[in-house]
């Protein structure tokens, strides 16, 4: 047995680290999810949840499995073979949903976008003008594989200046519960995450919130579902249940993280990732490398992707940050392979987090054959940190 000293340290976008009090929460005996105080639980969370989404009618959703069962449903449960759908491609998980979308039987009108750069509004309007007939648009707000946050109210405003009537289905899988998100004010239809990233839970429940537009159109929509169809759901969800057996552990596990959102409230909670999220961005320009996300309009407060050096490979950072220095880092994934690696910063963690990533990232990269000065980049966080804290400088 090979001996290792210390904690690991997960820097990747998701697994996030688990809090310890939401850890505790979900060691709890087997529990009967038929009993007549399980709803004490289920009730409120579908409630709580709709706040996190920033949602004050429609309804939530809760399904044992990932992000990708959000995204199932959402297209199944409101969608017919053949309908028209607008969207986008510019990083692994919006391709991803162009691929379901693709061999879930839709009609998918995809603008590919350089990867680096998120959701083409001025094309969604244009597009949107000229094919009246285009039944739902998709953005995904997060594009975890490039550290690109896109601008979903803008895309709204895009629709409403098309006079589009389509349904609006958002990617908040890396966003959701770490970023401002306004699910009714952005008049977001169907939004979608997952337990592993801001609800810093392990993965195993997917989360759909839903307008009541989205709720109205599913009751006519033909595509084939089982498994997810909000008729089941609802059923059994209005008196706290659920059509087969929950991740009981998991249910619990969300209360405690609902809580500990709740209790540093939801605006401080973005409020620290961006600050976070800061610190990572300046010190990877102290070291001299550029963000895959092409310019300040795309920055991620969740995930910084970093371009390496061009001598570099990016699969050697991450395979040395695991194996000298116990630390995950994402790496590039298909199209960036080897030309990337991602610092996750979103969930459970601080400033002093983010500067080990750093430092860890530092010697990964120089290791690995980069030119950099080692220190540059934790002091330039450490300087950035510092000052806010101090109230020296803001958060911008
Ligand atoms: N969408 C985004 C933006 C993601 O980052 C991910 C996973 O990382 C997914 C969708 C897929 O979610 P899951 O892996 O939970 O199925």
């Amino acid at each position: 047995m090979t001996v290792r000293n210390g904690a690991t340290h997960l820097f990747i976008p998701g697994p996030t680290n688990v809090p310890e009090a939401v850890r505790r929460a979900m060691n709890v005996p087997m529990q009967d999810h038929r009993a007549p105080d399980f709803p004490d639980l289920t009730l409120p969370l579908f409630e709580d949840l709709k706040r996190v989404l920033g949602l004050s009618n429609g309804r939530v959703f809760l399904y044992p499995g990932s992000g990708t069962a959000a995204w199932e449903s959402a297209i199944t449960n409101t969608l017919n073979r053949g309908d028209k759908v607008l969207m986008s491609r510019f990083g692994q998980f919006s391709h991803l949903w162009v691929d379901m979308a693709e061999r879930l039987g839709l009609d998918v009108v995809c603008v590919d976008v350089e990867w680096g750069k998120g959701v083409p509004v001025a094309d969604y309007e244009y597009l949107l003008t000229k094919e009246p007939d285009i039944k739902a648009v998709f953005a995904c707000h997060n594009e975890t594989a490039t550290g690109v946050t896109s601008d979903i109210a803008a895309v709204r405003r895009a629709m409403d200046n098309a006079n589009s009537d389509a349904l609006l289905y958002v990617d908040g899988v890396s966003s959701i519960a770490s970023i401002d998100f306004q699910q009714e004010a952005w008049g977001v239809d169907l939004a979608v995450t997952g337990s592993q990233k801001g609800l810093m839970l392990p993965a195993g429940l997917a989360v759909l919130g839903v307008s009541d537009k989205a709720l109205e159109a599913s009751k006519t929509a033909t595509m084939p579902r089982c498994y997810f169809d909000f008729v089941d759901m609802i059923k059994t969800n209005d008196v706290g249940y659920f059509p087969y057996t929950p991740p009981v552990p998991l249910l619990h596990g969300l209360r405690a993280s609902l809580d500990l959102l709740f209790a540093e409230g939801l605006p401080r909670v973005f409020e620290r990732h961006h600050r976070l999220a800061e610190g990572v961005r300046r010190g990877v320009h102290a070291l001299g490398l550029e963000l895959r996300a092409r310019g300040l309009e795309w920055y991620s407060d969740t995930v910084t992707a970093i371009d390496v050096p061009e001598h570099v490979d990016g699969v050697e950072v991450c395979r040395i940050g695991y194996d000298r220095y116990r630390t995950s880092f994402g790496g590039g994934l298909t199209k960036v392979a080897g030309k990337v690696f991602r610092i996750g910063h979103l969930g459970d963690l601080n400033e002093v987090s983010c500067l080990a990533a750093l430092a860890a990232a530092e010697m990964s990269l120089a290791d690995a054959g980069a030119d950099i000065e080692l220190g540059a980049g934790v002091a330039a966080a450490q300087e950035y940190y510092r000052k806010v804290n101090a109230g020296i400088a803001t958060a911008t």
